[in-house]
This record gives C-alpha cells, sequence and structure tokens, in this order.
C-alpha cells in the first residue's frame, strides 16, 4: 500500500537562508519501497484504468536502466498483472541490476535494437506487439500517459494541503510528464475540487510556480511538457519554466561538481541524492536561489522523485 500523504520536511540551509529562500522536501521517495515517488503518481490511475477496462497485462517500453521499467514490473506485481518490458537495446547476460529486479518481479523481457526502437509509439509496431503477446494495456516509455500527467497533478494537491504558502515547487524532468502534471495542478487544473474547469475558458492561477531542471540534453522538454499538458486538459499553463544549464553532459551523466554537490549536501543533510535525477534538481535548485526564477522570499519545496540513501542528519 502507498503512504500518503508523502512527509514534508524542512531543510535548514544557510546559503539558502542567505538568499532568503527557504526549502522544504516533500519525499515522495517513501511513497512506496517498490514503486517509489512520481513512478507510483504516473501508475496509480494506469493501474485502476487497466483493472477496469479488464486488463490483465501491462506492457511498456524502456531503456536498459529505466526506473519506469522497474516500477511497472513492481507495480504489477502488487496488482496481480503481468508485465513485459520492451527494451531498447540487445539483451545482455547477466542482466543489469534494474533489469534483474524486474524479471524478479515477473516481468517478461523483450529486446528491440535501436532503430526499431524509434518506432516505439507507432501503432504498427503495437500491432506487432499485440500480435505477439495478446491483449494488454500500454504505457507509454516513461509511463508519461494522460492518466499519469492527472496523477502528477494530484501530487500539486497534496502538497499545498500540506504547504499552503509554497511559491516554487521543483521537480527533476526526464519526461516532462511529472512538470506538466505538477505545474497544471499547482494552477488548480484536474482538482475538481477546486471548482476548476479545463479547456480553454478555464483562467489557471499563475501564481505559483513550477520549475522543472533538465536531467538530459536536448532543448526539447519544454515542447514535451506543453503538449502533455494540452493533451491532458487542453490548455497549457504558463507558471513553469525547464531549466536547461545543469544535466552534468547529458541523462545519467555525471561530474566532478555534481559529485562534489551530493557528496556536500550528504554531509550537511544526511541525504544522498541520486545523482541521475535528484542531485541535479536540487543542484541547479542551489545555483538558481534567489534568481528570477527562486526569488528572494520564496518557499520552495523540492519533490525527492525517486529513492535515495537515508542515513539521518549527521
Ligand atoms: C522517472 C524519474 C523522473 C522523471 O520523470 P518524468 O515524468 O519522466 O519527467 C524524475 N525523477 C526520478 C527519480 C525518476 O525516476
Amino acid at each position: 500500500m502507498p503512504q500518503l500523504p508523502s512527509p514534508v520536511v524542512e531543510v535548514d540551509d544557510d546559503r539558502l537562508a542567505a538568499r532568503g529562500v527557504r526549502l522544504l522536501l516533500k519525499r515522495d521517495d517513501l511513497i512506496h519501497a517498490d514503486v517509489p515517488g512520481n513512478k507510483w503518481r504516473k501508475l496509480a490511475l494506469n493501474l485502476t484504468a487497466a483493472v477496469e477496462q479488464g486488463h490483465d497485462t501491462l506492457l511498456t517500453f524502456g531503456g536498459a536502466y529505466s526506473n519506469h521499467v522497474a516500477a511497472t514490473a513492481a507495480a504489477g506485481w502488487h496488482h496481480g498483472l503481468a508485465t513485459i518490458g520492451v527494451i531498447r537495446g540487445e539483451e545482455h547476460r547477466p542482466l543489469n541490476p534494474v533489469l534483474a529486479d524486474a524479471a524478479a518481479r515477473g516481468m517478461r523481457l523483450t529486446y528491440l535494437d535501436r532503430t526499431r526502437y524509434r518506432a516505439r509509439d507507432d501503432p504498427a509496431l503495437h500491432a506487432e506487439l499485440h500480435d505477439r503477446f495478446g491483449r494488454f494495456y500500454l504505457l507509454p516509455e516513461g509511463g508519461s500517459n494522460t492518466l499519469a500527467v492527472r496523477g502528477c497533478a494530484q501530487l500539486a494537491a497534496e502538497l499545498l494541503t500540506q504547504v499552503p504558502t509554497a511559491d516554487v515547487v521543483c521537480v527533476p524532468v526526464g519526461t516532462g510528464g511529472t512538470l506538466a502534471g505538477l505545474a497544471a495542478g499547482l494552477a488548480g487544473l484536474g482538482d475538481p475540487a477546486a471548482g476548476h474547469t479545463t479547456g480553454p475558458g478555464a483562467s489557471p492561477d499563475d501564481r505559483r510556480r513550477a520549475v522543472g531542471v533538465a536531467v538530459l540534453r536536448g532543448g526539447f522538454l519544454p515542447g514535451q511538457v506543453a503538449a502533455l499538458q494540452q493533451a491532458t486538459f487542453t490548455a497549457v499553463t504558463a507558471n513553469w519554466t525547464v531549466l536547461d544549464g545543469f544535466h552534468s553532459g547529458g541523462y545519467a551523466r555525471r561530474d566532478r561538481t555534481l559529485d562534489l554537490f551530493i557528496a556536500d549536501f550528504a554531509a550537511r543533510h544526511g541525504l544522498t541524492l541520486d545523482w541521475v535525477y535528484g542531485a541535479k534538481m536540487m543542484r541547479a535548485l542551489y545555483a538558481t536561489a534567489g534568481d528570477q526564477q527562486i526569488p528572494a522570499g520564496s518557499t520552495v519545496v523540492a519533490v525527492i522523485t525517486g529513492r535515495c540513501d537515508d542515513t539521518g542528519r549527521r
């Protein structure tokens, strides 16, 4: 069972205080041991939909180190659904820890070479997969579909009940689904309780901002975030930004600056941030606190979107 709401804790850091920024962490990593963070937020409504539609199998796509693939395997396991992972590239034995974990949760793994994998959103490929595997509920790469975006809008609603004074909320950005939902939720979309409608007539509340930190290079993420909001809410909110200069060379790349930041943050706050996502977000937050996106006087909530090594305060 998921542990909700996830806890919020304050981070006491003189460097942020000196720039007039108050920082809280939304510990989504603690939602579920096997399906942590934004992976749970993105899968939850999809699992309900799959079961409601009478499916017994989930199929999804990902790279060999995809957290989403591992989370899908675990979520299927817990919900009694079979899972199929379509993995980019060739099979390597022994399986790496992520895929070994997925296989241990009963996921059937199949591989597509890089050229064929590019067609992962192509209905013709999906038809082929149906011929091979029968009926399944399809989750796109990274799990970012409209139900995932709605799940992340609920993150915003939950967070605002805990921290009504939040001005800025930060998340790392991989495919953009989390940022799309979070920003929409902060603007009041996707929350029937808030009385907002979606669509061109909606009047989103732009006071609260979402700041996403790109963990990969390419500059295509803002377009992707806008497209996901459009598909989900038929509206694109203006209350979000993607910071681009903090990917340390690209997806799953690290450099000395990032490693030093992780060590320093762990020594000060007892939390070892993961270098693929969480550390890049936090470094960007520290680097830009007090600037235009995170002005002095802000209460900032950083969402810990995935597992990290929590050693407690030292
Ligand atoms: C998958 C993942 C993300 C990226 O989320 P998107 O919705 O794809 O942008 C961020 N943080 C962690 C820890 C993740 O595992």
